[in-house]
Protein backbone atom coordinates (compact mmCIF):
# COMPACT_ATOMS: atom_id res chain seq x y z
CA UNK A 1 0.00 0.00 0.00
CA UNK A 2 1.04 3.29 -0.58
CA UNK A 3 0.40 6.49 1.67
CA UNK A 4 0.08 10.45 1.32
CA UNK A 5 2.81 11.45 4.00
CA UNK A 6 3.81 14.99 3.31
CA UNK A 7 2.29 18.29 4.64
CA UNK A 8 -0.61 19.35 2.18
CA UNK A 9 -0.28 23.32 2.22
CA UNK A 10 -1.76 25.57 -0.24
CA UNK A 11 -3.18 22.90 -2.16
CA UNK A 12 -0.07 21.01 -2.29
CA UNK A 13 1.90 17.98 -0.64
CA UNK A 14 5.09 18.96 0.46
CA UNK A 15 7.76 17.86 2.85
CA UNK A 16 8.50 19.91 6.01
CA UNK A 17 10.74 22.71 5.44
CA UNK A 18 13.49 20.94 7.76
CA UNK A 19 13.40 17.52 5.79
CA UNK A 20 12.50 15.57 9.57
CA UNK A 21 10.25 12.76 9.40
CA UNK A 22 8.71 10.49 11.55
CA UNK A 23 7.90 7.00 11.97
CA UNK A 24 4.11 6.03 11.56
CA UNK A 25 3.67 2.05 12.89
CA UNK A 26 1.33 -0.59 12.36
CA UNK A 27 0.30 -1.53 16.27
CA UNK A 28 -0.42 -5.23 15.70
CA UNK A 29 3.19 -5.92 14.04
CA UNK A 30 5.80 -2.94 15.26
CA UNK A 31 6.41 -2.99 10.85
CA UNK A 32 6.77 1.14 10.29
CA UNK A 33 4.38 1.61 7.54
CA UNK A 34 5.45 4.98 6.20
CA UNK A 35 7.29 8.63 7.61
CA UNK A 36 5.55 11.35 7.80
CA UNK A 37 7.16 14.89 7.46
CA UNK A 38 6.87 16.89 10.90
CA UNK A 39 5.81 20.52 10.46
CA UNK A 40 8.50 23.50 11.04
CA UNK A 41 7.10 25.72 13.44
CA UNK A 42 7.14 28.30 9.85
CA UNK A 43 5.40 25.15 8.21
CA UNK A 44 2.42 25.88 10.60
CA UNK A 45 2.58 29.50 10.01
CA UNK A 46 2.60 28.96 6.32
CA UNK A 47 -0.65 26.72 6.68
CA UNK A 48 -2.28 29.31 8.42
CA UNK A 49 -1.32 32.07 6.37
CA UNK A 50 -2.88 29.74 3.33
CA UNK A 51 -6.54 29.50 4.86
CA UNK A 52 -5.92 33.46 5.64
CA UNK A 53 -5.27 33.94 2.37
CA UNK A 54 -8.56 31.20 0.97
CA UNK A 55 -11.01 32.85 3.72
CA UNK A 56 -12.12 35.42 1.88
CA UNK A 57 -13.62 33.74 -1.42
CA UNK A 58 -14.45 30.56 0.62
CA UNK A 59 -17.03 32.44 2.82
CA UNK A 60 -18.32 34.22 0.08
CA UNK A 61 -19.09 31.25 -2.63
CA UNK A 62 -22.73 30.14 -2.67
CA UNK A 63 -23.55 27.57 0.20
CA UNK A 64 -24.85 25.18 -2.55
CA UNK A 65 -21.41 25.08 -4.38
CA UNK A 66 -19.35 24.49 -0.89
CA UNK A 67 -21.89 21.91 -0.50
CA UNK A 68 -21.39 20.04 -3.69
CA UNK A 69 -17.77 19.46 -2.71
CA UNK A 70 -18.78 17.68 0.47
CA UNK A 71 -21.27 16.15 -1.19
CA UNK A 72 -18.33 14.79 -4.11
CA UNK A 73 -16.08 14.14 -1.26
CA UNK A 74 -19.04 12.00 1.01
CA UNK A 75 -19.15 10.00 -2.66
CA UNK A 76 -15.77 9.53 -3.64
CA UNK A 77 -15.31 8.47 0.15
CA UNK A 78 -17.96 5.72 -0.09
CA UNK A 79 -16.78 4.03 -3.26
CA UNK A 80 -13.16 4.08 -1.81
CA UNK A 81 -14.23 2.90 1.46
CA UNK A 82 -11.76 -0.37 1.57
CA UNK A 83 -9.28 1.90 1.47
CA UNK A 84 -10.20 3.80 4.00
CA UNK A 85 -10.67 1.03 5.98
CA UNK A 86 -7.73 -0.70 5.16
CA UNK A 87 -5.93 2.81 6.48
CA UNK A 88 -7.64 3.02 9.30
CA UNK A 89 -6.66 -0.31 10.16
CA UNK A 90 -3.18 -0.45 9.39
CA UNK A 91 -2.03 2.79 11.44
CA UNK A 92 -5.06 1.77 14.25
CA UNK A 93 -4.80 -1.11 14.45
CA UNK A 94 -7.94 -1.82 15.51
CA UNK A 95 -10.15 -5.08 14.13
CA UNK A 96 -11.86 -4.72 10.46
CA UNK A 97 -15.33 -4.74 11.92
CA UNK A 98 -14.54 -1.58 13.71
CA UNK A 99 -12.52 -0.16 11.30
CA UNK A 100 -15.93 -0.47 8.72
CA UNK A 101 -18.03 1.32 11.23
CA UNK A 102 -15.84 4.10 11.78
CA UNK A 103 -15.71 4.57 7.99
CA UNK A 104 -19.45 4.80 7.44
CA UNK A 105 -19.78 7.28 10.25
CA UNK A 106 -16.69 9.37 9.46
CA UNK A 107 -17.97 9.41 5.67
CA UNK A 108 -21.47 10.57 6.58
CA UNK A 109 -20.50 13.85 8.59
CA UNK A 110 -19.86 14.83 4.77
CA UNK A 111 -23.40 14.17 3.45
CA UNK A 112 -24.61 15.19 6.60
CA UNK A 113 -23.19 18.93 6.34
CA UNK A 114 -23.34 19.12 2.67
CA UNK A 115 -27.03 19.40 3.34
CA UNK A 116 -26.66 21.54 6.26
CA UNK A 117 -24.18 24.01 4.36
CA UNK A 118 -27.51 25.17 2.86
CA UNK A 119 -29.68 25.43 6.02
CA UNK A 120 -27.78 28.20 8.27
CA UNK A 121 -30.70 30.27 8.96
CA UNK A 122 -30.85 33.31 10.41
CA UNK A 123 -33.67 35.98 12.23
CA UNK A 124 -35.85 39.31 11.58
CA UNK A 125 -38.21 40.50 13.60
CA UNK A 126 -39.48 43.74 15.24
CA UNK A 127 -37.95 45.22 18.35
CA UNK A 128 -40.06 44.97 21.65
CA UNK A 129 -40.37 48.90 21.32
CA UNK A 130 -41.00 48.73 17.54
CA UNK A 131 -38.73 51.52 16.78
CA UNK A 132 -36.81 48.94 15.14
CA UNK A 133 -35.85 45.67 13.07
CA UNK A 134 -33.14 42.99 14.30
CA UNK A 135 -31.40 40.93 11.99
CA UNK A 136 -29.60 38.31 13.05
CA UNK A 137 -26.85 36.26 10.66
CA UNK A 138 -24.56 33.52 11.31
CA UNK A 139 -21.49 34.10 10.07
CA UNK A 140 -18.17 31.82 9.74
CA UNK A 141 -15.79 32.65 12.68
CA UNK A 142 -12.47 32.18 9.84
CA UNK A 143 -9.65 30.17 10.39
CA UNK A 144 -10.38 26.77 12.42
CA UNK A 145 -7.48 24.53 14.11
CA UNK A 146 -8.59 21.32 14.51
CA UNK A 147 -6.60 19.04 16.41
CA UNK A 148 -7.58 15.00 16.40
CA UNK A 149 -6.65 12.05 18.47
CA UNK A 150 -5.43 8.60 17.11
CA UNK A 151 -8.52 6.63 18.42
CA UNK A 152 -10.82 7.09 15.43
CA UNK A 153 -8.26 8.36 13.11
CA UNK A 154 -10.96 9.22 10.13
CA UNK A 155 -13.71 9.89 12.04
CA UNK A 156 -12.48 12.64 14.78
CA UNK A 157 -11.10 14.75 11.73
CA UNK A 158 -14.96 14.29 9.41
CA UNK A 159 -16.33 15.63 12.41
CA UNK A 160 -14.47 18.60 11.96
CA UNK A 161 -13.49 19.19 8.60
CA UNK A 162 -17.17 19.02 7.37
CA UNK A 163 -19.16 21.36 9.74
CA UNK A 164 -16.33 23.80 9.29
CA UNK A 165 -15.68 23.71 5.59
CA UNK A 166 -19.71 24.02 5.24
CA UNK A 167 -20.03 26.84 7.63
CA UNK A 168 -17.32 28.27 5.19
CA UNK A 169 -14.83 28.91 7.06
CA UNK A 170 -11.09 27.89 6.20
CA UNK A 171 -8.89 24.98 8.56
CA UNK A 172 -5.76 23.62 9.57
CA UNK A 173 -6.07 19.96 10.09
CA UNK A 174 -3.41 18.66 13.18
CA UNK A 175 -4.02 14.81 13.20
CA UNK A 176 -2.63 12.67 15.89
CA UNK A 177 1.48 11.87 15.65
CA UNK A 178 0.44 8.12 15.67
CA UNK A 179 -2.76 8.17 12.66
CA UNK A 180 -1.53 10.66 10.65
CA UNK A 181 -2.47 8.62 6.96
CA UNK A 182 -5.95 8.25 7.33
CA UNK A 183 -5.74 12.05 7.62
CA UNK A 184 -3.96 12.84 4.85
CA UNK A 185 -6.08 10.41 2.56
CA UNK A 186 -9.63 12.89 3.66
CA UNK A 187 -7.41 15.62 2.77
CA UNK A 188 -6.71 14.54 -0.17
CA UNK A 189 -10.16 13.49 -1.57
CA UNK A 190 -11.19 16.80 -0.48
CA UNK A 191 -8.72 17.90 -2.88
CA UNK A 192 -10.05 15.48 -5.66
CA UNK A 193 -13.41 16.85 -5.60
CA UNK A 194 -12.87 20.30 -5.92
CA UNK A 195 -11.73 21.52 -2.65
CA UNK A 196 -10.00 25.18 -3.75
CA UNK A 197 -6.29 25.76 -2.50
CA UNK A 198 -5.94 26.67 1.15
CA UNK A 199 -9.46 25.72 2.46
CA UNK A 200 -8.01 22.68 3.84
CA UNK A 201 -4.28 22.51 5.08
CA UNK A 202 -3.02 19.37 7.04
CA UNK A 203 0.31 20.01 9.39
CA UNK A 204 1.90 17.49 12.02
CA UNK A 205 4.10 19.53 14.06
CA UNK A 206 6.21 17.94 16.70
CA UNK A 207 3.36 17.38 19.53
CA UNK A 208 5.63 18.79 22.55
CA UNK A 209 6.65 21.90 20.60
CA UNK A 210 5.61 25.47 20.71
CA UNK A 211 3.92 24.91 16.83
CA UNK A 212 -0.09 24.87 18.55
CA UNK A 213 0.66 27.46 20.45
CA UNK A 214 2.33 29.77 17.78
CA UNK A 215 -1.24 28.63 15.12
CA UNK A 216 -3.56 29.76 18.18
CA UNK A 217 -1.96 32.75 18.94
CA UNK A 218 -2.44 34.17 15.43
CA UNK A 219 -4.97 36.58 14.92
CA UNK A 220 -6.51 35.00 12.00
CA UNK A 221 -7.82 31.53 13.73
CA UNK A 222 -10.59 32.48 15.43
CA UNK A 223 -11.74 28.99 16.11
CA UNK A 224 -10.17 25.87 17.91
CA UNK A 225 -12.02 22.52 18.02
CA UNK A 226 -10.11 19.72 19.97
CA UNK A 227 -10.52 16.35 20.85
CA UNK A 228 -8.47 14.48 22.97
CA UNK A 229 -7.72 13.79 26.43
CA UNK A 230 -9.15 16.54 29.33
CA UNK A 231 -5.51 17.20 30.23
CA UNK A 232 -4.34 18.07 27.54
CA UNK A 233 -7.68 20.04 26.87
CA UNK A 234 -7.11 21.88 29.31
CA UNK A 235 -3.41 23.27 28.43
CA UNK A 236 -5.35 24.41 24.55
CA UNK A 237 -8.04 26.60 26.70
CA UNK A 238 -5.46 28.28 28.73
CA UNK A 239 -3.06 28.58 25.31
CA UNK A 240 -6.31 29.65 23.61
CA UNK A 241 -7.21 32.29 25.89
CA UNK A 242 -4.28 34.69 24.94
CA UNK A 243 -6.27 35.15 21.74
CA UNK A 244 -9.49 34.61 23.16
CA UNK A 245 -9.83 32.15 20.34
CA UNK A 246 -13.76 30.22 20.66
CA UNK A 247 -13.16 26.50 21.94
CA UNK A 248 -15.09 23.48 21.05
CA UNK A 249 -13.49 20.77 23.15
CA UNK A 250 -14.42 16.88 22.98
CA UNK A 251 -12.85 15.42 25.98
CA UNK A 252 -12.43 12.57 27.67
CA UNK A 253 -15.07 10.21 29.35
CA UNK A 254 -15.66 7.55 32.46
CA UNK A 255 -18.95 5.98 30.94
CA UNK A 256 -21.19 4.55 33.58
CA UNK A 257 -23.53 1.25 32.41
CA UNK A 258 -26.01 1.33 34.66
CA UNK A 259 -27.98 -1.71 34.94
CA UNK A 260 -31.44 -1.30 36.48
CA UNK A 261 -33.43 -4.10 38.41
CA UNK A 262 -36.15 -5.79 36.00
CA UNK A 263 -33.54 -5.11 32.83
CA UNK A 264 -33.45 -8.11 29.98
CA UNK A 265 -29.81 -9.50 30.72
CA UNK A 266 -29.54 -10.74 27.62
CA UNK A 267 -30.06 -7.66 25.70
CA UNK A 268 -27.58 -5.83 28.18
CA UNK A 269 -24.85 -8.14 27.47
CA UNK A 270 -25.25 -7.68 24.15
CA UNK A 271 -25.41 -3.65 24.89
CA UNK A 272 -22.96 -3.65 27.15
CA UNK A 273 -20.41 -5.76 24.43
CA UNK A 274 -21.24 -3.00 22.56
CA UNK A 275 -20.33 0.16 24.55
CA UNK A 276 -17.68 -1.61 26.02
CA UNK A 277 -15.66 -3.33 22.81
CA UNK A 278 -16.50 -1.08 20.19
CA UNK A 279 -12.83 0.19 19.18
CA UNK A 280 -11.47 -2.32 21.61
CA UNK A 281 -12.59 0.06 24.47
CA UNK A 282 -9.92 2.56 22.89
CA UNK A 283 -13.34 5.18 22.69
CA UNK A 284 -14.23 8.09 24.71
CA UNK A 285 -17.93 6.86 24.55
CA UNK A 286 -16.52 3.10 26.18
CA UNK A 287 -18.46 1.80 29.48
CA UNK A 288 -15.32 1.98 31.65
CA UNK A 289 -17.97 1.38 34.96
CA UNK A 290 -20.83 -1.26 35.02
CA UNK A 291 -23.21 -0.92 38.20
CA UNK A 292 -25.41 -4.00 38.17
CA UNK A 293 -28.07 -4.32 40.44
CA UNK A 294 -27.24 -7.43 42.84
CA UNK A 295 -30.75 -9.62 41.76
CA UNK A 296 -28.59 -9.34 38.48
CA UNK A 297 -25.26 -9.51 38.95
CA UNK A 298 -24.50 -13.01 38.15
CA UNK A 299 -26.52 -13.49 35.16
CA UNK A 300 -24.75 -10.76 33.55
CA UNK A 301 -21.40 -11.23 34.84
CA UNK A 302 -21.75 -14.80 33.31
CA UNK A 303 -23.44 -13.40 30.59
CA UNK A 304 -20.45 -11.03 29.70
CA UNK A 305 -17.70 -13.76 30.73
CA UNK A 306 -19.85 -15.76 27.43
CA UNK A 307 -19.44 -13.19 25.01
CA UNK A 308 -16.12 -11.99 25.79
CA UNK A 309 -14.59 -15.67 25.56
CA UNK A 310 -16.66 -15.74 22.08
CA UNK A 311 -14.17 -12.90 21.16
CA UNK A 312 -10.72 -13.65 18.28
CA UNK A 313 -8.41 -11.44 19.52
CA UNK A 314 -5.39 -10.03 16.55
CA UNK A 315 -4.13 -8.21 13.81
CA UNK A 316 -7.17 -6.14 12.43
CA UNK A 317 -6.06 -7.59 8.61
CA UNK A 318 -7.52 -10.38 9.58
CA UNK A 319 -11.17 -10.26 8.99
CA UNK A 320 -11.54 -13.36 11.70
CA UNK A 321 -10.45 -11.41 14.42
CA UNK A 322 -12.94 -9.04 16.33
CA UNK A 323 -10.61 -7.33 18.59
CA UNK A 324 -7.59 -5.58 17.53
CA UNK A 325 -4.37 -3.82 18.83
CA UNK A 326 -4.03 -0.95 20.84
CA UNK A 327 -2.61 1.85 19.34
CA UNK A 328 1.06 1.50 20.91
CA UNK A 329 2.74 -0.62 23.68
CA UNK A 330 2.55 2.13 25.63
CA UNK A 331 -1.10 1.99 25.74
CA UNK A 332 -1.07 -1.48 26.16
CA UNK A 333 1.23 -1.23 29.36
CA UNK A 334 -1.25 1.48 30.51
CA UNK A 335 -4.20 -0.68 30.51
CA UNK A 336 -2.34 -3.63 32.32
CA UNK A 337 -1.26 -1.63 35.03
CA UNK A 338 -4.76 -0.45 35.71
CA UNK A 339 -6.02 -4.03 36.04
CA UNK A 340 -2.56 -5.43 37.93
CA UNK A 341 -3.22 -2.45 40.71
CA UNK A 342 -6.98 -3.14 40.27
CA UNK A 343 -6.29 -6.83 41.15
CA UNK A 344 -3.32 -6.07 43.76
CA UNK A 345 -6.26 -3.83 45.77
CA UNK A 346 -8.71 -6.83 45.85
CA UNK A 347 -10.63 -6.99 42.66
CA UNK A 348 -11.09 -9.95 41.19
CA UNK A 349 -9.96 -11.11 37.04
CA UNK A 350 -13.43 -13.29 37.00
CA UNK A 351 -12.48 -13.22 33.04
CA UNK A 352 -8.92 -13.02 31.44
CA UNK A 353 -9.27 -13.81 27.50
CA UNK A 354 -5.83 -15.01 25.66
CA UNK A 355 -4.68 -12.14 23.13
CA UNK A 356 -0.88 -13.27 20.71
CA UNK A 357 1.96 -11.78 23.00
CA UNK A 358 3.59 -10.18 20.27
CA UNK A 359 1.93 -6.78 18.56
CA UNK A 360 -0.08 -4.15 21.16
CA UNK A 361 -2.82 -6.54 22.41
CA UNK A 362 -4.34 -6.73 25.20
CA UNK A 363 -6.93 -9.45 26.64
CA UNK A 364 -10.69 -8.40 26.78
CA UNK A 365 -10.92 -8.78 30.77
CA UNK A 366 -14.13 -8.98 32.97
CA UNK A 367 -13.30 -7.63 36.50
CA UNK A 368 -15.17 -8.12 39.60
CA UNK A 369 -15.36 -6.67 43.16
CA UNK A 370 -14.69 -3.48 41.90
CA UNK A 371 -14.75 -1.09 44.72
CA UNK A 372 -16.48 2.54 43.30
CA UNK A 373 -14.11 4.92 43.88
CA UNK A 374 -11.07 3.03 43.21
CA UNK A 375 -8.67 4.26 40.39
CA UNK A 376 -10.16 1.82 38.03
CA UNK A 377 -13.34 3.75 38.29
CA UNK A 378 -11.26 7.23 37.87
CA UNK A 379 -9.55 6.51 34.94
CA UNK A 380 -10.55 6.31 31.36
CA UNK A 381 -9.07 2.83 30.93
CA UNK A 382 -9.31 2.76 26.94
CA UNK A 383 -8.78 -0.54 26.46
CA UNK A 384 -11.08 -3.95 27.01
CA UNK A 385 -11.55 -4.40 30.68
CA UNK A 386 -15.17 -4.28 31.92
CA UNK A 387 -14.89 -3.98 35.94
CA UNK A 388 -18.34 -4.68 37.82
CA UNK A 389 -19.88 -2.85 41.06
CA UNK A 390 -23.22 -4.67 42.31
CA UNK A 391 -25.43 -2.23 43.96
CA UNK A 392 -28.86 -2.72 45.97
CA UNK A 393 -30.77 1.17 45.65
CA UNK A 394 -31.12 2.50 42.36
CA UNK A 395 -30.43 5.48 44.21
CA UNK A 396 -27.12 4.27 45.09
CA UNK A 397 -26.26 3.08 41.75
CA UNK A 398 -27.27 7.05 40.43
CA UNK A 399 -24.71 8.68 42.90
CA UNK A 400 -21.93 6.29 42.14
CA UNK A 401 -22.84 7.22 38.18
CA UNK A 402 -22.20 11.21 38.33
CA UNK A 403 -19.35 10.93 41.27
CA UNK A 404 -16.77 11.75 38.57
CA UNK A 405 -15.54 14.51 36.94
CA UNK A 406 -16.55 13.43 33.56
CA UNK A 407 -20.29 13.53 31.53
CA UNK A 408 -20.29 12.18 28.35
CA UNK A 409 -22.05 9.55 27.88
CA UNK A 410 -24.03 7.31 30.12
CA UNK A 411 -26.01 3.93 29.43
CA UNK A 412 -29.27 2.06 31.32
CA UNK A 413 -30.78 -1.13 31.15
CA UNK A 414 -34.20 -1.25 32.75
CA UNK A 415 -37.59 -0.98 31.66
CA UNK A 416 -38.25 2.06 29.78
CA UNK A 417 -39.47 4.11 32.51
CA UNK A 418 -37.56 3.25 35.27
CA UNK A 419 -34.36 3.69 32.64
CA UNK A 420 -35.59 6.95 31.41
CA UNK A 421 -36.03 8.30 35.07
CA UNK A 422 -32.67 7.72 35.58
CA UNK A 423 -31.49 8.71 32.16
CA UNK A 424 -33.14 12.27 33.50
CA UNK A 425 -30.88 12.34 36.98
CA UNK A 426 -27.62 11.26 35.13
CA UNK A 427 -24.97 14.53 34.81
CA UNK A 428 -24.14 13.34 31.35
CA UNK A 429 -24.46 14.86 27.41
CA UNK A 430 -25.59 11.86 26.36
CA UNK A 431 -27.73 8.75 26.88
CA UNK A 432 -27.93 5.54 25.97
CA UNK A 433 -31.12 3.90 26.50
CA UNK A 434 -31.24 0.39 26.33
CA UNK A 435 -28.48 0.88 23.39
CA UNK A 436 -24.93 0.35 23.51
CA UNK A 437 -24.21 2.85 20.96
CA UNK A 438 -25.22 6.81 21.07
CA UNK A 439 -23.50 7.83 18.19
CA UNK A 440 -25.08 9.64 14.96
CA UNK A 441 -24.07 12.12 12.58
CA UNK A 442 -27.27 13.72 12.82
CA UNK A 443 -27.47 14.19 16.78
CA UNK A 444 -25.37 16.53 19.03
CA UNK A 445 -22.10 14.64 20.44
CA UNK A 446 -20.74 16.28 23.44
CA UNK A 447 -20.51 16.13 26.94
CA UNK A 448 -20.90 17.89 30.56
CA UNK A 449 -18.60 18.97 32.93
CA UNK A 450 -14.53 18.03 31.99
CA UNK A 451 -16.03 15.64 28.77
CA UNK A 452 -16.02 19.40 27.26
CA UNK A 453 -17.47 22.12 25.48
CA UNK A 454 -19.63 22.39 22.68
CA UNK A 455 -21.22 19.83 20.37
CA UNK A 456 -20.24 17.96 17.16
CA UNK A 457 -22.75 16.83 14.55
CA UNK A 458 -25.94 17.48 14.87
CA UNK A 459 -27.70 20.79 14.15
CA UNK A 460 -25.54 21.92 16.39
CA UNK A 461 -21.98 21.18 15.00
CA UNK A 462 -21.99 23.74 12.15
CA UNK A 463 -22.61 26.46 15.02
CA UNK A 464 -18.80 25.93 16.39
CA UNK A 465 -17.61 27.58 13.25
CA UNK A 466 -20.37 30.01 13.31
CA UNK A 467 -20.24 33.41 14.93
CA UNK A 468 -23.80 35.73 15.12
CA UNK A 469 -24.02 38.94 13.81
CA UNK A 470 -26.80 41.15 14.57
CA UNK A 471 -27.95 44.04 12.42
CA UNK A 472 -29.88 46.58 13.80
CA UNK A 473 -31.96 48.79 11.23
CA UNK A 474 -34.32 51.80 12.06
CA UNK A 475 -38.34 50.01 11.49
CA UNK A 476 -39.13 48.93 7.92
P1 LIG B 1 -4.29 13.48 23.57
O1 LIG B 1 -4.98 14.53 24.35
O2 LIG B 1 -3.00 12.98 24.09
O3 LIG B 1 -3.97 14.02 22.10
C1 LIG B 1 -4.97 14.54 21.27
C2 LIG B 1 -4.33 15.45 20.24
O4 LIG B 1 -3.69 16.54 20.89
C3 LIG B 1 -3.25 14.76 19.40
O5 LIG B 1 -3.32 15.30 18.09
C4 LIG B 1 -1.96 15.19 20.09
O6 LIG B 1 -0.84 15.20 19.23
C5 LIG B 1 -2.32 16.61 20.50
N1 LIG B 1 -1.55 17.12 21.63
C6 LIG B 1 -1.05 16.42 22.68
N2 LIG B 1 -0.43 17.26 23.53
C7 LIG B 1 -0.54 18.51 23.01
C8 LIG B 1 -0.12 19.81 23.43
N3 LIG B 1 0.53 19.99 24.58
N4 LIG B 1 -0.43 20.86 22.64
C9 LIG B 1 -1.10 20.68 21.50
N5 LIG B 1 -1.53 19.49 21.05
C10 LIG B 1 -1.25 18.42 21.80
O7 LIG B 1 -5.36 12.35 23.34
P2 LIG B 1 -5.16 10.94 22.64
O8 LIG B 1 -4.37 10.11 23.57
O9 LIG B 1 -4.70 11.13 21.23
O10 LIG B 1 -6.67 10.43 22.55
C11 LIG B 1 -7.31 9.84 23.62
C12 LIG B 1 -8.16 10.85 24.36
O11 LIG B 1 -9.09 11.46 23.48
C13 LIG B 1 -9.02 10.17 25.42
O12 LIG B 1 -9.00 10.93 26.61
C14 LIG B 1 -10.42 10.18 24.81
O13 LIG B 1 -11.46 10.15 25.73
C15 LIG B 1 -10.40 11.44 24.04
N6 LIG B 1 -11.43 11.41 23.01
C16 LIG B 1 -12.54 12.17 23.18
C17 LIG B 1 -13.55 12.13 22.24
C18 LIG B 1 -14.78 12.97 22.40
O14 LIG B 1 -15.44 13.19 21.41
N7 LIG B 1 -15.11 13.45 23.58
C19 LIG B 1 -13.43 11.33 21.11
C20 LIG B 1 -12.28 10.57 20.95
C21 LIG B 1 -11.27 10.63 21.91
Amino acid sequence: MTYLSDLYIDGTWRPASSGDTLGVADPATGEVLARFAIATEEDCLDAVSSATRAFPAWRAMAPRQRAEILRRTFETLTAEQDRLIELIVAENGKAHADAAAEASYATEFFRWFAEEAVRVAGDFRRSPGGDKDLVVTHEPVGVALLITPWNFPAAMATRKLAPALAAGCTAVLKPAAETPLTAAYIVDVLRRAGLPPGVANLVLPHPAGPAVARMLAHPAVRALSFTGSTEVGRILLREASSSVTTCSMELGGNAPFVVLPGADVDRAVDGAMVAKMRNGGAACTAANRFYVHASLAAEFTNGLTRAMSDLRTGAGSDRRNHHGALVSAEERDKVARLVDEAVAAGAVAHFRAVAPDSGAFYPPTVLTGVQHGSTLTRTEIFGPVAPIITFDEVDEAVSMANDTEHGLIAYVYGPLEDALGVARQLDSGMVAVNRGVASDPAAPFGGVKQSGIGREGGFDGIHEFLETKYIALDAL
